[in-house]
């Protein structure tokens, strides 16, 4: 055991360096391995063509008929890039993406060999949902669950499969997965937004979300992180003496990329553009061995799968360039963790970001209204919003000081603070020519320019405006952003089709013209959610004071944060909204309890072994080895040895002291975790877990980290911080 160190050292010394994979134009790859608009033209009748058109834009279902001519078309195209099998990809609720291989190949009853996939494949399919968490959805006689076809996240091919994105619904048509809930709030969003763009456009048909997120992750070398129970089996570690040189000499962020890991990036890359994944930055993060990639925004659905098809693909190239790649939010203690920043806006068919000032008055008076509707529905939902990245490994991190706290508020920036200063300072009813005019030059028809200017920052705020998009910025690394994006879709959508009822009943009952009705409308507004707007430091104390008193929700953890999912006004929204049913929100929620409870099972175990089987024995060897020594000493020097002992005496007592200490909790707390585990409900466990159990982790390191700074160095049986960060 205490070989293993060693031996992974050194065969992650051993390793050969890839090349870096560059080449051809990434434009030419661009696509290449996705059945998109371009091939859909190619191997598609002209019919089923614009039918599947007509299916993405409208969302509504494709018949037998055209499915069948799809699958004929997608059959063919896969073939001809030597795809021998065929999936239905989905995201069930373990947090993961699913797949379950399918071969083309079939024989026919008379013997024939041939490729076979029809639109029955296509459309849907019946994996065995018994094995997938379901919250109690799926009762056990009713194992079935069924995948269906998204056919607005076209198909793909990795490796030698072709993938269909699809989503995860029981029997009874209950979301098991994270996709469905998805659509259906985008769908809410397209409809409440299209209705209010088309107050300043009548041309407009269709709103999407759009998301361009920012994904975090540490590499680290794959011998030397498979070395560590800890990393193994939960992602992180869970003990671990911090290095000397951490992050405190700011020299890794945007410094050169090592060559290994751009040698990774580079192939990861390339499989990015084949799949169609838009990539486009790159870059060292804060922390060493911590980087960032980012893509070029998309419509959100669609956003959501290439960010999972990216986490899928990392770890397979990772595992080719000799790392392993960490998703966990906390990896390392002492140490930033890794987040996913979701940048989140709308978008009208017309081609105009709906959080984008534009040149005129009508435009902008536009954005100022999806601009406050947005301020307005975080308010009115701050704590479902919360809940929406609520985990086990994201405790770690929210209010941590290095992202932003679990309370929710939102940063507009000094100017467009004036901009809405002035906009509630409009009289109500009717507004005279004059104010009008003041308002549309003044006020409305200035922000362009003032944007310019406004490059301010604030890196504390979990949701921030920046420039022409809003930035939510709790979302973890390892989170599927579908999570976050329903939520926040769900709500905008809830808010916009209020926010419609308030301005038509104006301008029908009160006869008003709609710009004035809008400003009405939109100036309550700005007075209602001032509490939600924080312009300081989110990371400061007294921000939680002060949020406390403007009544925000502050949930420090997942178990407290998840329980507004059955809220009476959360029931209310996802039904009005038809995004979610209270079943579902019930069983989504315990789903997630679960999920917490598992992995802090998981981590307590996981200690338990590093410190029974890893750290006591290579304590105790090293009190073996300094009691031969005293030993030795005294029978040399008889009375004379104590000028000689007493340091080894000293190192002695305090190895056996926290050797002692260390175990004494660590029975403590398997005798707590036993007791947790016999409570009836899941959210008693939660809760149990992260009030009694989590803090024993924390005494339990303490020791561990002081005896690693005691033991010497060739009898430490775990690979240290100093080798998993800086190993390159
Ligand atoms: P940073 O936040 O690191 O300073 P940027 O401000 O350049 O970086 O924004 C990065 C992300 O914002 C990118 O992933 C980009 O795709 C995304 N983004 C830009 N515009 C939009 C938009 N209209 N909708 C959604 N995401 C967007
Ligand atoms: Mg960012």
């Amino acid at each position: 055991m205490l070989k293993m160190r060693f031996e992974a050292l050194s065969e992650s010394r051993n390793r050969i360096s890839l090349p870096i994979t560059e080449g051809e134009k990434r434009s030419a790859l661009f696509g290449r391995n996705v059945f998109n608009n371009e091939k859909m033209q190619q191997f598609l009748s002209e019919e089923a063509y614009e039918k599947v058109q007509a299916a993405i834009f409208s969302g509504n279902k494709i018949d037998r008929k055209i499915a069948g001519q799809v699958a004929e078309g997608m059959k063919a195209w896969a073939l001809s890039l030597g795809a021998t099998h065929y999936t239905h990809w989905f995201q069930p609720l373990t947090g993961a993406t699913a797949e379950k291989h399918d071969a083309f190949f079939d024989v026919q009853p008379d013997g024939r060999a041939l490729e076979r996939f029809g639109g029955k494949q296509l459309v849907q399919q019946e994996p065995d949902a018994s094995s997938f968490p379901s919250g109690g959805l799926r009762n056990t006689f009713e194992a079935r669950g069924y995948t269906a076809w998204d056919p607005t996240s076209p198909a793909f091919i990795y490796k030698t499969t072709l993938c269909i994105p699809t989503i995860f619904v029981s029997y009874t048509g209950e979301a098991l997965d994270n996709k469905a809930p998805l659509l259906r709030a985008l769908h809410a969003v397209d409809d409440a937004a299209t209705a209010v763009a088309q107050y300043f456009d009548k041309n407009v048909r269709k709103v999407h979300a759009t998301l361009g997120w920012e994904q975090e992750y540490f590499l680290v070398d794959k011998a030397l992180a498979q070395s560590r129970p800890d990393i193994l089996m939960t992602g992180r570690t869970l003990v671990g003496n911090s290095a000397a040189k951490e992050q405190q000499l700011d020299d890794h962020y945007f410094g050169v990329i090592p060559s290994r890991v751009l040698g990774f990036m580079s192939a990861l890359e390339q499989e990015c553009m084949l799949l169609g994944i838009p990539v486009k930055t790159r870059h060292n993060e804060v922390a060493p061995n911590q980087f960032e990639m980012a893509p070029v925004f998309e419509e959100a659905n669609l956003s959501v799968d290439h960010n999972l098809l990216l986490m899928d693909i990392m770890e397979e190239i990772a595992d080719r360039h000799g790392f392993k790649v960490l998703f966990h939010e906390k990896p390392f203690s002492g140490i930033n963790g890794s987040g996913k920043h979701n940048n989140w806006s709308l978008a009208t068919d017309t081609g105009v970001n709906l959080l984008s000032p534009g040149t005129t008055p009508m435009k902008n008076l536009q954005f100022l209204t999806f601009f406050v509707n947005t301020i307005k529905a975080v308010d009115n939902y701050e704590e479902l919003l919360r809940s929406s990245i609520a985990s086990a490994s994201n405790d770690h991190r929210l209010g941590a000081n290095e992202a932003p706290p679990a309370i929710i508020s939102i940063f507009i920036g000094e100017q467009l603070a004036n901009v809405l200063d002035e906009l509630e300072g409009v009289s109500k009813g009717k507004l005279s020519p004059k104010e009008k005019t003041e308002l549309k030059l003044n006020v409305v028809g200035k922000i362009p320019e003032i944007l310019l200017d406004n490059t301010d920052r604030n890196r504390t705020s979990p949701f921030a405006f920046t420039g022409n998009k809003f930035e939510m910025r709790g979302v973890g690394a390892k989170m599927n952003c579908a999570k976050p994006m329903t939520v926040l879709n769900t709500i905008m959508a809830k808010q916009l089709k209020d926010f419609k009822k308030e301005v038509d009943a104006l301008i029908e009952g009160k006869q008003l013209k709609k710009d004035e009705a809008v400003f009405n409308v939109l100036r309550e507004y700005i007075k209602t959610s001032k509490r939600i707007r924080f312009d300081g430091d989110g990371y400061s104390f007294n921000w939680q004071e002060e949020a406390r008193k403007r009544k925000l929700s502050h949930n420090r953890n997942a178990p407290e944060a998840l329980q507004v999912l059955t809220a009476k006004e959360s029931i209310a929204l996802f039904k009005v909204t038809e995004v979610m049913s209270a079943t579902e929100l019930k069983a989504h929620q315990e789903v997630e309890l679960d999920n917490y409870v598992f992995h802090l099972q998981i981590e307590g175990r996981i200690l338990g072994e590093l410190v029974y089987n890893h750290i006591i024995p290579a304590a105790v060897a090293y009190q073996n080895q300094l009691l031969t020594n005293v030993t030795g000493l005294k029978e040399v020097y008889g009375a004379a040895h104590k000028g000689f002992t007493e340091a080894q005496l000293n190192i002695l007592e305090q190895t056996a002291g926290h050797v002692a200490e260390m175990k004494k909790v660590t029975d403590a707390m398997r005798d707590a975790k036993n007791r947790a585990d016999n409570l009836a409900t899941v959210a008693k466990k939660a809760q149990t877990y992260c009030n009694t159990i989590k803090p024993y982790f924390d005494s339990i390191r303490e020791h561990a980290d002081a005896l690693e700074r005691l033991v010497p160095d060739d009898l430490w049986p775990l690979t240290k911080y100093r080798e998993l960060l800086f190993v390159k």
